[in-house]
């Protein structure tokens, strides 16, 4: 079994568009784990969750789905974030309020557990830091962790309890040791690393890998369309240097 791991994909359909495409290239996939924020800040909320819904997957909610469909309030937001979420609440059909309404905040398929924050807060932590990663293993059932949210690519060593941070390279390879890990695999709509690229993962339960790949998408088009849909320019700009 393979699994595309995809994390905060943000309504960005040609980004998404691409990884699908790629990880195909790859010797496809079985499944698709989406680790929160299908929707916000981009131009295609909708066609972002058909596609994800065209295949056979498991995802979990991201506080941009929730303030999407009113679950959550949008005051923690900036100016833009809180344009994009209203923008993006015009656009969803009651359909998929419903579907993004009813997604978990935490997955299980053992061995992972999948959690757009952490498990310490599912929706606003950003796990980053040898405390957040304390307080989420302490929780964890399983033996590995898939995060997002923070839109950085990283691995983390539970290390018998001094958590140790790693860069999770580009097409690295992670063998997944009888240790715990937690594993972020990089954000597919609005990569925050300085990497306009969008950044996803690919389980292999034979191989018992991880590996991260990045691949690049027509931002243009996105851009046009954010434009078009007159989102914050701040957003649209930001895509293309990737902070
Ligand atoms: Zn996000």
């Amino acid at each position: 079994m393979r699994a595309l791991i995809l994390s905060d994909i943000h309504a960005n359909l040609e980004a998404l568009r691409a990884v699908v495409d790629e990880a195909n290239n790859r010797g496809g996939f079985d499944v698709l784990w989406c680790l929160g924020d299908l929707v916000g800040y981009g131009p295609d909320p909708v066609a972002c969750l058909k596609l994800v819904q065209s295949h056979s997957f498991l995802a979990v909610a991201g506080n941009h789905d929730h303030t999407a469909v009113g679950k959550m309030s949008v005051e923690s937001f900036n100016y833009a974030a809180k344009a994009a979420a209203h923008w993006t609440t015009s656009q969803l059909p009651e359909d998929e309020v419903e579907f993004l309404s009813v997604l978990p905040l935490v997955a299980n398929n053992d061995p992972f557990t999948m959690v757009n924050g952490s498990l310490r807060n599912p929706l606003e932590e950003y796990l980053l830091d040898a405390d957040s990663a304390v307080a989420s293993l302490k929780l964890l059932t399983s033996r590995f962790l898939l995060v997002g949210h923070s839109h950085l690519p990283f691995i983390c060593l539970e290390n018998k309890g001094t958590p140790q941070f790693v860069e999770f390279i580009e097409d690295g390879v992670l063998s997944l040791t009888e240790e715990r890990w937690i594993i972020n695999p990089g954000c597919v709509g609005q990569p925050k690393d300085r990497d306009p690229r969008s950044s996803y993962a690919i389980y292999d339960d034979q191989a018992t890998t991880i590996e991260r790949h990045r691949v690049a998408y027509d931002i243009e088009s996105t851009q046009d369309k954010m434009r078009e849909a007159l989102l914050p320019e701040y957003l649209i700009e930001r895509l293309k240097s990737g902070i």
